[in-house]
């Protein structure tokens, strides 16, 4: 086992271990083990050691390009744009069940939004929305604007918000999602966010990383560039897993969305809102939001890895009881911003 002796993010040498993890997706790679700590000073978790160029083969396959359609870790079967497209379609008639419930609050955001600036509207939207829509924000009305996807995988999200009439494009390592992208006619940036600095003519009014920092080997790095990607006043959207939440302290290293070792680094509220202040950004909201499966996946892999249990995929993180059971449990949980995921939406300001 490697250690880490400083924290990737300060650089401090104040950080905790907290346990090991392994690919807990891929059975294959589950032999080697990976450390996760906790930095005192700035609340970031973070693993030792990262995954090295060498091995992205290795932890990210084709399956692994999309985070358009409930969450990077779950897996795209063989035939990848019909099971893709059965995925988006599951999701979004998810979420239109949902809809009745939260139809008065939608109103009531659709009255206030008229008379706000594009600034406002962009994050009423987005928090308005994707708090109903498990943080997918394509259904902003705010048209003729423009947006990048940083690790936009294969355009989905851009290709809703170009038939909203913004402009798009994306940043994408992966060959095969910008392959995907170029027959949709979206610009995509094939390179790794965080790995080289970016140098743009053309700024944008809006960045969005949907479950996508955490699998940065770099932050700083990656949020420089969002940095040198936005106009001034330009808004920044996050959605990211919380390691401050419930169901992360109750699992630890089972925790579903842990996802060892893909996810660097992880953040809380508190850590995430403080990175990007020393980054030149106005924090204006911070709120998390959970999936029921978070909770009922990391039962599953607790009691396969840690009781040992023989228990076949996806049979208690899909199970529809105990997934009904935990729906008022994770609504407490956000309200209490104890969530899996934590959003934040923030102005660049410098
Ligand atoms: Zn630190």
């Amino acid at each position: 086992m490697t250690h880490s002796s400083t924290c990737g993010i300060c650089c401090k040498d104040n950080i905790l271990f907290l346990y090991t993890s392994c690919d807990r997706q891929n059975t294959k790679n589950k032999e080697k083990t990976f450390s996760y700590y906790r930095c005192l000073d700035c609340d970031v978790v973070f693993v030792s050691p990262k995954i090295s160029l060498d091995e992205y083969a290795t932890y990210y396959d084709t399956s692994y390009v999309s985070h358009q359609t409930g969450g990077a870790s779950q897996k795209q079967k063989s035939n990848k744009t019909s099971s893709l497209r059965e995925r988006v379609r599951s999701h979004i008639s998810r979420s239109k069940k949902r809809v009745w419930l939260c139809m008065h609050r939608i109103d009531f955001f659709q009255e206030r939004v008229a008379s706000l600036s594009w600034f406002k509207k962009i994050y009423v939207r987005i928090f308005s929305l994707s708090k109903f829509f498990k943080a997918q924000p394509f259904l902003f009305s705010v048209k003729n604007m423009s947006v990048c996807d940083i690790g936009c995988g294969v355009g989905n999200f851009l290709t809703k918000m170009r038939d909203k009439n913004w402009s798009v494009e994306g940043v994408e390592p992966s060959s095969f999602a910008v392959d995907v992208c170029e027959t949709k006619n979206i610009k995509v940036q094939k390179m790794f966010f965080d790995r080289e600095r970016v140098v743009r003519h053309r700024k944008v009014d809006l960045v969005t990383l949907n479950q996508v920092l955490e699998h940065l080997s770099d932050s700083h790095m990656a949020l420089d560039n969002v940095s040198d990607t936005l106009k001034q006043g330009g808004v920044l959207y996050i959605n990211t897993p919380n390691h401050d939440s419930f169901v992360a302290k109750l699992f630890k290293t089972y925790w579903y969305n842990l996802d060892a070792p893909r996810h660097m680094f992880i953040f809380s509220p508190k850590s995430l809102q403080k990175i990007l202040e020393g980054k030149g950004f106005d924090v204006h909201r911070v709120y998390t939001s959970s999936s029921t499966s978070g909770f009922t996946g990391s039962l599953e892999y607790f009691l396969r890895d840690g009781l040992g249990l023989r228990i076949s995929s996806d049979r208690i993180r899909k199970n529809k009881i105990l997934n009904k059971l935990c729906v008022p449990v994770v609504f407490v949980l956000d309200l209490f911003k104890k969530g899996d995921n934590v959003h934040i939406i923030a102005q660049k300001n410098n």
